[in-house]
């Protein structure tokens, strides 16, 4: 029996990821063939993938035609889903035990890195250094091609099991966990879907082996995602090619470990994460971190500063020694890491994070109180976060509102760039949590060692050089202007400070007003309430501190970013751990860029903050004060320290 209809997508996500999940989901639940057309494009409604490739919009209309004895219903059921019916709740797999990992236990390794983020941990190892052997193309002989495809098929159900057994251990009730969800759902969909398997099968039976086959359909799949004109779509690409990478490695043999089956409370070793990495690491699990890459001001140094998670990174170490640990004590302090301590080891870290413990509570009395000098001058002190999630922790710490509001972060954090209202909505709900101290968020500084894939930015060969912050933003309206309008919405809800980041010249500044003129008048035009915020600017770059005085007229506030001025100043790498002696933020040359700065605000009548992670070290507190510094933002854990540095300046 054969059956067709005309529908329009009433889906507000169109068929995109999760409604095309979905409709796959629906579709695969007839016996019917089901085919879904937009225009003279036909996808297979089973296949999230060729779903996903249709990219089809709300609003447009498609047509369902199947084919078979329950074809009639499937129309239906299909049309009915299309045209906005509630959406049916994931599917539920078994679950399944996460893959052992290599033994071996090497000596106490009493290794040296970068002090990354202080404090001392101890516990499991778990290692994550993926290896990714290619696969040899060899021709599968005609009598063991089933055998093959079935080595496939037992491949997909063990990767699948294993993914459902990490959306398991994910704790629903936790909201930060939600994207965490979602991108494991995601590739469970995909590691599963039938146009990847029916592509491979066939290539299978052409006399390829498995494991080549699903690495050339997924790059061929995930190319195709690339090429699509969806921001959402394109970033999609990395997950189709990781969902191939796994199966190719479940096929070889090689049990690596994944980022989210981190069971129990560890210690994560890992060659380097990118800020995407961590954006999506069950953080509630990590005790401590150790990476081979990366320098105390990168942004996995940063992320571990703002979590309260000690690290050491940069350690210089074999992967096969750091893959043989069973636990690790580290010392983030010290930049020291231990694998597998000897007994002796472990008592004696497990006095230190008691005595930490202790220390952490003496000090948690000074969380409460007003941030003054012995003369009575008040010194803000605020909190550094990457969204909502990290407000409880900025607060209970003695936050006095949110001096830097990374919202690349919270880009990076979900599947895609939110949209105006979202945006919307989160900042003003960290408005309202701060209130009445402000909160300064920064626009989205994407590009350097934050690149968000799926918006079309190209590699560079520098890219801290190069097209990243502002410069970025102004060439791409489509990323700032949403942004833009959803602060300028969401400003009525609190005092909020708009900062722009990388900041090299008065232009810039021009033209970034301008467009906040221009969206203010566009948003009053369309009848909407938009607040007055004030507007600053980060000095980052040797070219803002030298023009600070031209700078300073045209902004409300200074905020100095001491991790990029470093780098920048002192022309050092800031992910480079080789670089750790350069990358330092009292060298004379950074105190003299950052002494320009405060001199030419004191000018000009402005007040100067220091946002990068200078502000949180006691050591430099004292001497930024000295140079007119009144506003000092760092990490939650790491505020009722400065303010008791705080009140014993004189
Ligand atoms: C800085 O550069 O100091 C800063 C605060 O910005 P980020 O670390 O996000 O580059
Ligand atoms: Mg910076």
């Amino acid at each position: 029996m054969f059956c067709e209809t005309n529908v329009v997508v009433r889906l507000e996500e169109g068929l995109h990821a999760r409604p095309a999940a979905q409709v796959a989901k629906l579709a695969k639940s007839y016996a019917a063939s089901v085919e879904i057309a937009k225009g003279a494009r036909v996808a297979n409604a089973k296949s999230t993938v060729q779903l996903m490739l249709l990219t089809v919009k709300e609003g447009e209309a498609i047509v369902i035609r199947a084919n078979g004895d329950d074809a009639e219903t499937a129309v239906d059921g299909l049309a009915a889903l299309v045209a906005g019916a509630a959406l049916a709740p994931a599917p539920a797999m078994p679950a399944a035990t996460p893959p052992s990992r290599a033994a071996g236990v090497p000596a106490d390794g009493g290794l040296r890195g970068v002090a990354a983020s202080a404090g001392v941990a101890l516990g499991p190892a778990f290692v994550y250094l993926p290896t990714h052997p290619e696969p040899p193309l060899f021709t599968v002989a005609p009598e063991a091609v089933e055998a093959e495809i079935a080595a496939y098929r037992d491949a997909v159900g063990q990767v699948a099991a294993l993914l459902q057994a990490a959306i398991d251990r994910l704790d629903p009730a936790a909201p930060t966990l939600r994207s965490e969800r979602e991108v494991l759902i995601a590739m469970q969909d995909l590691a599963r879907d039938i146009e990847l398997a029916k592509t491979v099968e066939q290539a299978i039976r052409g006399g390829q082996n498995a494991a080549h086959a699903v690495l050339a359909v997924g790059e061929h799949l995930a190319g195709e995602l690339a090429a699509t004109d969806d921001a959402y779509l394109r970033a999609r690409a990395e997950d189709m090619r990781g969902v191939a990478r796994r199966l190719a490695d479940t096929l070889l043999g090689v049990a690596e470990a994944h980022l989210h089956e981190i069971a129990e409370p560890s210690v994560l070793i890992a060659a380097d994460l990118s800020a995407l990495d961590f954006a999506r690491l069950p953080s509630d699990r990590l005790l401590g971190l150790v990476t081979t890459g990366g320098s105390a001001s990168s942004h996995v140094a940063i992320i571990a500063r703002s979590l309260g998670i000690p690290a050491v990174v940069g350690v210089a170490a074999e992967a096969e020694t750091l893959r043989g640990a069973r636990r690790a004590a580290i010392d983030g302090g010290a930049g020291v890491v231990h694998l597998d301590p000897d007994e002796a080891t472990e008592r004696a870290f497990r006095d230190r994070i008691a005595a930490a413990e202790a220390a952490r509570r003496r000090l948690a009395a000074y969380a409460g109180i007003e941030p003054r000098t012995r003369s009575g001058k008040l010194i803000e002190v605020a909190a550094n976060i990457g969204g909502p999630q990290d407000l409880p922790a900025a607060l209970a710490n003695g936050a006095r509102g949110v001096g830097l509001f990374r919202t690349e972060f919270l880009f990076m954090r979900g599947r895609a760039v939110p949209d105006e209202l979202t945006q919307a909505a989160i900042y003003a709900e960290v408005l309202r949590a701060c209130a009445p101290h402000p909160v300064v968020i920064r626009t989205a500084d994407i590009g350097g060692d934050k690149p968000l894939p799926g918006l079309g930015i190209e590699r560079e060969d520098n890219p801290f050089l190069g097209w990243r912050g502002i410069r970025l933003c102004l060439d791409r309206h489509d990323i700032f202007k949403p942004q833009l309008r959803a602060l300028l919405r969401a400003a009525v809800a609190g005092p909020l400070r708009i900062m722009f980041p990388m900041v090299a010249d008065a232009g810039e500044v021009h033209a970034a007003r301008a467009l906040l003129r221009a969206v203010a008048a566009e948003l009053r035009a369309e009848g909407m309430e938009a607040g007055t915020p004030q507007v600053g600017i980060m000095v980052e770059t040797p070219a803002a501190a030298l023009c600070a005085a031209e700078l300073a007229p045209h902004v409300d506030f200074f905020s100095i970013g001491t991790n990029d001025l470093t780098q920048y100043v002192m022309a050092a790498d800031r992910t480079n751990p080789r670089l750790a002696h350069l990358l330092r933020a009292d060298h004379p040359a950074v105190l003299r860029a950052i002494a320009m700065t405060c001199e030419a605000a004191a000018a000009a009548g402005i007040p100067v903050a220091v946002c990068g992670e200078a502000a949180g070290d006691p050591a430099l507190i004292p001497t930024l004060v000295r140079l007119g510094v009144s506003e000092l933002s760092m990490s939650a854990p790491r505020i009722p320290e400065a303010k008791q540095r705080v009140t014993e300046l004189d």
